[in-house]
């Protein structure tokens, strides 16, 4: 498993509920990269918002969940993108793959 090198707080509320997540059928390519799934390009569902996506546009980041501690978890570059902006934990060197 990936390393996770983005430190997001949030709040269990804010976590998408995987009943409300994007169903895989609904989505034939990444809506991020616009490059389509495949056997070799797999989805990823986002903890953060249930949007699917692409290896590639995802990354494992540390969910610390005020109460209940923290875990890692596999989040969508957007959030991560969002939410680091709003929250800047010192990794913000790390951003650059948002190129
Ligand atoms: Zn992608
Ligand atoms: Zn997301």
């Amino acid at each position: 498993m990936l390393a996770p090198t983005h430190s997001l707080t949030v709040h269990v509320s804010a976590l998408a509920l995987p009943e409300y997540y994007i169903k895989d059928s609904h989505r034939e390519r990444c809506p991020m990269c616009q490059r389509r799934f495949h056997l070799f390009r797999r989805r990823h569902h986002c903890r953060l918002c249930g949007e699917v996506a692409c290896h590639e546009c995802t990354q494992f980041v540390t969910l610390v969940l005020p109460g209940s501690g923290s875990s890692s978890a596999r989040s969508c570059c957007r959030c991560i993108d969002v939410k680091c902006r709003v929250l800047p934990l010192g990794k913000e060197a790390e951003l650059e793959f948002w190129g």
